[in-house]
């Protein structure tokens, strides 16, 4: 069987690889937190004490770390991923990064003699512990096809976006429009409610007419329209503030690169960063509607 080593075993990182676990693969697991990987240890991971040991044995690595400098660190820096792995190795790094760096760190991996990927992943921690996520992934044809089984055993939809760099692209793309749609909606419920509509019946009738989107149909940001939501739960769980203004701000970073226009992704992310300012990081993204309500 395919030896795996999972890297990053946080929020997302733990429940995928719990799934890995549970389909017959015995990773070897690793996080800078010892607690991490001990909780996944007595699941029935193999636990590592550095990122040598976590390596040293596997065909395919899977990284899921917080951000752009802990990625380049981890492949690049003192730690030496590339210097340790074994050759040939698959690389998979889940991560929400700058398309920028994931071609870097890819580009160094390949001059050494592995295959990499970028697969970062939409669906949240709900989606990580169901093993129902979306990969969207940026790589060549031949190490799409050798991710795809493994990639399946913690997702249910994995997209092929392009060369490397291409997965991480998509996904902020994605992103940004879904913090202008979480926005757009806050405005229009807050606008009705401030007239005297009912949110459910105007959450209702905007589903049916051409306003309808995702974030009406499965998480609405008005607390008491929908069940089983963030807004339904005082904004605890979900998709942090802290993380979509990570993302915004990867937008903002790559639309300023390719010179594309984006000012509403602009709009989106100053409202986001001052959301964040006024406390609430910590909170689910579809709590942007309370700031829209204060203004
Ligand atoms: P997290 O902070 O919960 O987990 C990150 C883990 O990485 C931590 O356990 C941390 O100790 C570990 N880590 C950091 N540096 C390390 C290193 N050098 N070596 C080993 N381990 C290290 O973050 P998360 O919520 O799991 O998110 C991970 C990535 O997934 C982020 O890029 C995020 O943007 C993306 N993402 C998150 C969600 C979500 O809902 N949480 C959804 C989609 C994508």
């Amino acid at each position: 069987m395919t030896n795996i080593a999972f890297i990053g075993l946080g929020n997302m990182g733990a429940p995928m690889a719990a799934n890995l676990l549970q389909t017959g693969y015995r990773p070897t697991v690793y996080d800078i937190l010892p607690e991490a990987v001990e909780k996944l240890a007595d699941q029935g991971a193999r636990p590592a004490s550095t990122v040598a040991e976590a390596v040293a044995e596997a065909d395919v690595v899977v990284t899921m770390l917080p951000a752009s400098e802990h990625v380049r660190d981890l492949y690049l820096g003192e730690g030496q991923l590339l210097r340790h792995a074994r050759q040939g190795a698959l690389l998979i790094d889940c991560s929400t990064i700058a398309p920028k760096t994931a071609i870097y760190v890819a580009g160094e991996a390949i001059r050494l003699g592995f295959e990499m990927i970028d697969a970062p992943v939409s669906g949240g921690v709900a989606g990580a512990i169901a093993g129902t996520l979306t990969f969207i992934v940026g790589g060549s044809a031949a190490s799409f096809e050798r991710a795809d089984p493994i990639l399946h055993t913690m997702g249910r939809k994995i997209f092929h976006a392009g060369h490397n760099g291409a997965g991480q692209t998509a996904k902020i793309c994605n992103n940004m429009l879904l913090a202008i749609q979480m926005t757009g909606t806050s405005e229009a419920l807050s606008m009705g409610v401030a007239n005297n509509l009912d949110p459910k019946v105007l959450s209702e009738i905007l589903k049916n007419s051409s306003g309808g989107n995702w974030t009406l149909n499965a998480y609405n940001p008005y607390p008491g329209v929908m069940e089983g939501v963030p807004s339904a739960n005082q904004y605890e769980g979900g998709f942090l503030v802290d993380l979509m203004v990570k993302d915004l701000g990867l937008a903002m970073d790559t639309a300023k690169e390719s010179c594309s226009s984006t000012p509403l992704g602009m709009l989106a992310t100053e409202l986001y960063r001052n959301h964040k300012a006024a406390g609430w990081g910590r909170k689910d993204f579809s709590s942007i509607l309370k700031t829209i309500q204060e203004k």
